[in-house]
């Protein structure tokens, strides 16, 4: 008798268990309230005159002429002088 008793309850346990389940994941995902943020835009990306290195424009630091340099101090130094490397 005690088994039996035993049996049924893991049984139910077992049913509670698998419709508790089931029912989580019949259940439908409500859509996102907010669009998901877009990407940002692609950046300009510029050339330091100095000494070639990519940078975003937003990064550059940029001369009186609008020459593009990675930093202040290959901004102070100027352009390189000479031809390509
Ligand atoms: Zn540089």
């Amino acid at each position: 008798m005690l088994k039996l008793l035993l049996v049924l309850a893991v049984l139910v346990f077992g049913l509670m268990l698998w419709f508790g389940k089931g029912r989580q994941r019949s259940k439908p995902t409500p859509p996102p309230r907010h669009p998901p943020p877009t990407p940002a835009a692609p950046q300009a990306m510029l050339s330091c005159v100095r000494c070639g290195v990519h940078l975003p424009q937003s990064e550059a630091f940029l001369d009186d002429s609008g020459r593009a340099f990675c930093g202040a101090e290959h901004r102070r130094l100027g352009p390189r002088s000479g031809s390509a490397p």
